[in-house]
């Protein structure tokens, strides 16, 4: 009989899911853990490219697609360009990261995998049985990532944007980039009445991602973002180029509390469990940290109803949509704002929720006042 009785379920392997079962295998303590991963879909291409910014070096860093030193951050009338210095962006692409954890997986003999589609999750009070079309499996912990927005569709209190993209791997016959610096934001394209901004990662002088992308409620018909690249590019004055390969994504970004959601025995993790920054979309590296902050929470013993915690970095980030859905034209000049009046530094470690109070006083006093003392009063009263 193939075994359906496991310590740990983990639904969903992707980034998120991904990152904690290579965790748990790494980890000596979990070595006598029965662990069973379930994928809908065999995960080995590049469906994705994950970016982010960390000191030093990193985990992944030997998987790198590249990594800059350099930012440009542009808007209407202004444009700086800066040293990243602590900090590098890097780039990591989901083929080379599934192929070399699947490396470590398969290893281990405690880690079972299985294609199949999740079709329900319900946490009782000794296990959790997670039905699949091939049968049902019991958990004594589940570890969910197959997200499904419905709940956050259905309510009005948190607001509801997505970072939502179209992304282009272009090559140029001329060179036309610079391979150290990336193009961080540039709103310097029509607003349109939304959050709308170009994202450009080269590779080299020739070859860059080039991703036309808004933080806004609705999607746009795929053809309004490849002819916003399309744009760009010949703003840039790049005629002759091919087209090498193509993405996309819509990133939910709300501060909705996913962790309700969660129960003694059953945690949401990643953009399920609400590890997506919600005013940035990004969610990889985040991922990343929480899984190394829930390996000593498992070892402790504690329901996993207790392991979310917020911070203040979670109000901020709702006061940020909030003004964000009501003026979502100005999104561009909430990050120009922050551009003219922090150092980067400060910047990217306030996105990297590791600022002090103070610090975060001086970005937030950036912003035009009126706008964030609405979203505070409407929030505390
Ligand atoms: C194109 C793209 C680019 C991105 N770039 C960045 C970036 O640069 N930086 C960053 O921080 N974030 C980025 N993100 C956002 C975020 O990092 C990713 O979405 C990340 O993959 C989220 O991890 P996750 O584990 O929550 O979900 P996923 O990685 O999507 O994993 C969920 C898994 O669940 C499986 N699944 C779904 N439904 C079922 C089911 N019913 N049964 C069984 N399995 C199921 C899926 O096959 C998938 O493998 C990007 C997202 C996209 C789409």
């Amino acid at each position: 009989m193939p075994k359906t009785s496991f310590d740990y379920i983990i639904c969903g392997g992707g980034a998120s899911g991904l990152l904690f079962a290579k965790a748990l295998c790494e980890d000596p303590f979990f070595s006598s853990h029965s662990i069973l991963l379930i994928d809908k879909a065999t995960k080995t291409t590049n469906d994705r490219t994950w970016c982010y910014w960390e000191i030093g070096e990193g985990s992944f860093d030997s998987l790198l697609e590249t990594q800059w030193d350099n930012a440009i951050f542009k808007s209407h009338g202004f444009k700086t360009q800066f040293a990243l210095h602590p900090y590098r962006y890097k780039m990591l692409r989901s083929e080379k990261f599934y192929a070399s954890v699947q490396q470590v997986l398969q290893k281990n003999q405690c880690l079972h995998q299985i294609k199949a589609e999740v079709t329900d999750i319900q946490s009782q009070a000794e296990e959790v049985r997670v039905s699949t079309p091939e049968g049902v499996y019991r958990g004594k912990q589940v570890f969910n990532s197959i997200f499904n927005p419905k709940e956050l569709l259905q309510q009005q209190k948190y607001p509801v944007l997505q970072q939502h993209f179209v992304g282009w791997f272009v090559k140029t016959q001329q060179p036309h980039f610079s391979s150290d610096t990336l193009t961080f934001m540039d709103f310097d394209i029509p607003q349109e009445s939304a959050t709308r901004f170009l994202y450009v990662l080269p590779l080299d002088a020739h070859t860059a991602l080039v991703e036309y992308t808004l933080f806004s409620e609705s999607l746009l018909t795929i053809e309004a973002y490849e002819t916003g690249i399309k744009n760009y590019l010949s703003q840039l004055g790049i005629t002759a180029y091919e087209l090498l390969e193509k993405e996309q994504g819509a990133i939910p970004m709300s501060c909705f509390p996913f962790e309700k959601a969660n129960t003694h025995n059953l945690l949401h993790i990643g953009t399920a469990g609400g590890w997506t920054k919600a005013s940035t979309g990004f969610t990889f590296q985040k991922s990343h940290q929480q899984v190394q902050r829930l390996l000593p929470f498992l070892k402790r013993g504690k329901p996993l109803s207790r392991f979310a915690k917020r911070n203040r970095f979670w109000f901020y980030d709702l006061l940020f949509l909030d003004v964000l859905q009501r003026k979502n034209e100005k999104g561009g000049l909430l990050f120009q704002k922050m551009f003219e009046k922090n150092t980067p530094k400060t910047i990217f470690r306030f996105l990297n929720e590791s600022t002090h109070l103070g610090e975060e006083l001086r970005i937030l006093s950036s912003f035009p006042i009126g706008w964030f003392v609405k979203a505070l009063i409407k929030r505390l009263f």
